[in-house]
């Protein structure tokens, strides 16, 4: 830690120095030129801390809109068996048992799935070249 700052003085005062070496061969005077290396270090820094903040916290934005997103496909809305009835919203993963907390009671829940089949129909086509195929004759002779 000690070892850190003192590296980081180091580097700062060095640019400093440096900073005023040049502008000193222009003419300007050398302490006022080392003060200003100072304040240009420390507002570049500050300008370097904000930007990057900015772009960590809008990729953590990101990252949990995404993480959000993902969730919704496999989570489910589930009710709590606990006399406060409350609902949450829970990820749910088919390969290994679900247990979650209850944002009510805070007990334990176990998730059980139960799953059905259905055979998937299509509409039937009722247009009339579809009925004389299934009918094998024209429905218009069918009615006089
Ligand atoms: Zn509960």
């Amino acid at each position: 830690m000690l070892r850190r700052i003192f590296t980081q003085v180091a580097i700062l005062v060095s640019i400093a120095s440096l900073t005023a070496i040049i502008l000193n061969h222009f003419g300007i005077n050398i302490f006022a030129s080392f003060f200003v290396g100072i304040v240009i270090q420390f507002l570049a820094y500050y300008t370097f801390i904000i930007t990057l903040n900015t772009y960590v916290a809008l990729k953590n934005k990101e990252l949990d809109n995404e993480r959000l997103k993902e969730l919704s496909y496999q989570g489910l809305g589930v009710t709590c068996p606990c006399y406060k009835q409350i609902n949450d919203f829970i990820p749910v993963r088919l390969n290994t048992p679900t247990y979650y907390r209850c944002s009510g009671c805070s007990k334990a829940i176990s998730v059980l799935i139960n799953t059905e089949t259905a055979v998937v129909t299509e509409p039937q086509d009722s247009s009339i070249q579809h009925m004389n195929a299934i009918l094998g004759k024209g429905i218009q002779n069918a009615n006089p």
